[in-house]
């Protein structure tokens, strides 16, 4: 297994839940770490067989960072998830949003008058959250490991050639409609 990390994308942004935070907008920085094979990329040394390529990653962080939100982890949620639907050959990812001298609420700001924190002072230099999530897993009936993404973005959801009742019986016998792809092969019409 391999890393593919785009890291330092730099942005203003205007989410926040404060008014400045999204008049006038922040500095963000994100990184993007992707779990992955380069066997074949690296075999190849063709772009085509990258499982990731870092200006698709870049286009997405954008795309979602131009999008104003509330809450970073609304934007973090959001850049996982694109990233599954574009790249399907995932086997883990991280994400990280970094909002870079995070403004002080009206609380705070008041509190920052005060004797007592001007003596001390305090800034935080950034504010940060970060989600990661693993794609590995082993098949229920033949238990291969194999990739799934366990929601609406996984492969398994694009063979639409699964009748419904097959559907029922595998979510019946494995609990899940996702088994490898050569077992789910074996159902698929
Ligand atoms: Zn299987
Ligand atoms: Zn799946």
């Amino acid at each position: 297994m391999a890393l593919v990390v785009l890291e330092g994308m730099r942005f203003h942004a205007f989410h926040g839940v404060y008014p400045e935070e999204q008049l006038l907008g922040t500095d963000y920085v994100v990184n993007v770490e992707v779990q992955t094979g380069i066997a074949l990329a690296a075999q190849t040394d063709s772009i085509e067989q990258a499982t990731v390529n870092y200006e698709t990653v870049f286009q997405i962080c954008m795309a979602e960072m131009a999008q104003p939100r509330h809450l970073l982890e609304t934007v973090v949620t959001g850049i996982i998830r694109r990233m599954k639907r574009q790249f399907p050959q995932m086997m883990g990812i991280k994400v990280q949003v970094r909002k870079l001298n995070p403004p002080l609420s009206t609380k705070m700001r008041a509190l920052e008058n005060t004797e007592k924190y001007q003596a001390i002072g305090g800034r935080a230099e950034a504010a940060w959250v970060q989600d990661a999530a693993e794609f590995v897993t082993v098949c229920p009936r033949c238990k291969t490991p194999f990739l799934c993404y366990t929601d609406d973005t996984c492969w398994c959801k694009e063979l639409n050639n699964l009748h419904p009742a097959t559907q029922e019986t595998l979510k019946r016998q494995f609990g899940t409609t996702c088994l490898c792809p050569n077992c789910l092969k074996l159902y698929a019409g």
